[in-house]
């Protein structure tokens, strides 16, 4: 059984998911309106992501007999002054989602909640890779500076990325 804290934690941790998903949705929009549509695809790629993570969390309460309580999601962001400032925006804001991980952690380990502690380490590790892609983009796009046919060069690039769905084991 969850506990009623632990459980209200992980609910509000599924809404920031879901509003990731909402975000990185609108940064694809905003790719699109430039025709940049391999920046497009990354982060259509990383909506998905996003909701196979909010996906994982209502799969842990429901295993444990707990309730999944969706709530409203903010409405995102629509534009931003570049690409280089709107992938600061996505390192930005996963070095925001780290910090309620690790809170979420932190709430597991108060109310000494070890069968929760897997499931996080996995969102642990997860979080060091989500901040490691983002940023290695945004030093691309620093190094790239005002080079037109670099950034399509990286535009072409990022059009590769391909959705993974994750291990039934990693559920
Ligand atoms: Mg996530």
């Amino acid at each position: 059984m969850i506990s009623q804290k632990f459980q209200d934690a992980v609910n509000e941790q599924i809404n920031a998911e879901i509003y990731s998903a909402y975000l990185y949705m609108s940064m694809g929009t905003y790719f699109e309106s430039l025709n940049l549509n391999g920046f497009a695809n990354w982060m259509r790629v990383q909506t998905f992501e996003e909701m196979t993570h909010a996906d994982k969390f209502h799969h842990h309460v429901v295993e444990r007999g707990g309730r999944v309580l969706l709530k409203a999601i903010e409405g995102p962001a629509t534009d931003w002054d570049s690409p280089l400032a709107a992938m600061q925006a996505v390192y930005e804001h996963e070095q925001k989602v780290t910090s309620l991980i690790n809170a979420l952690a932190d709430v597991a380990e108060a109310e000494k909640d070890r069968a929760a502690y897997g499931m996080l380490q996995w969102f642990v590790d997860e979080q060091i890779e989500e901040e490691a892609s983002a940023d290695a983009i945004v030093q691309k796009l620093k190094l790239i500076g005002d080079h037109p046919q670099a950034l399509l060069m990286l535009d072409s690039e990022l059009g590769a990325r391909v959705f993974t769905p994750p291990a039934a084991e990693a559920e």
